[in-house]
């Protein structure tokens, strides 16, 4: 085996650990990594101690515009694009550093990820799809995912609009992650945790 396949072989399998630890389906590693299945398997027990789980992954983009999925989604898919555009991350990269630095933020909010990786995953294959888009809120100017081709000149985003079974707190906490989006422009902070 030559230096740059061994190179190439080491950064597949970093890339297949980093997404297990964050969580990842088997059909992610088998989408994003050139390891054969029964490698990604074998991984993926000694990393988390047990087979992954079998299933279907989410396949409807609805699912992305319900409430609190939206606000979530839209957080990720925000620090996601400026890592792509603004700091050049190739995408799996950058993929992993959004995951990481979305999961901060929401519990620096003593909020819970709603967002799982693998879902955050299929998020980004939407957006690659052209199957949703991000509109941008005529309120709070904050951007959020929406359907693809979803009309977006009275567009009005989840927070400026809660549903009304929405609690106070709960709103509270959304505001504050409204200003996080809004915030965006503010390089990604360093990683706290190791
Ligand atoms: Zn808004």
């Amino acid at each position: 085996m030559s230096e740059k396949s061994l190179l190439k072989e080491l950064q597949q399998v970093q890339l297949a650990i980093d997404l297990i630890e964050l969580g990842a389906r088997l059909q992610v590693l088998e989408t994003e990594t050139e390891l054969s299945r029964a490698r990604l398997v074998r991984l993926f027990k000694e990393i988390r101690g047990m087979s992954p789980p079998k299933g279907m992954l989410p396949f409807s983009t609805d699912w992305f515009i319900t409430w609190m999925p939206n606000i979530h989604s839209s957080l990720f898919y925000n620090i996601y694009t400026r890592l792509r555009e603004d700091h050049g991350c190739e995408r799996m990269s950058a993929f992993i550093k959004a995951y990481r630095l979305y999961v901060e933020q929401v519990e620096s909010n003593d909020a819970e990820a709603v967002l799982g990786l693998t879902r955050a995953w299929t998020l980004i294959r939407f957006f690659e799809s052209d199957l949703l888009q991000l509109s941008t809120c005529t309120r709070c100017t904050g951007r959020f995912v929406a359907h693809a081709h979803s009309p977006s000149h009275d567009y009005v985003c989840g927070i400026c609009q809660p549903p009304s079974r929405a609690g106070k707190t709960r709103r509270r906490r959304d505001a504050e992650t409204t200003e996080a989006l809004a915030c965006q422009p503010s390089p990604p902070p360093a990683r706290r945790r190791a």
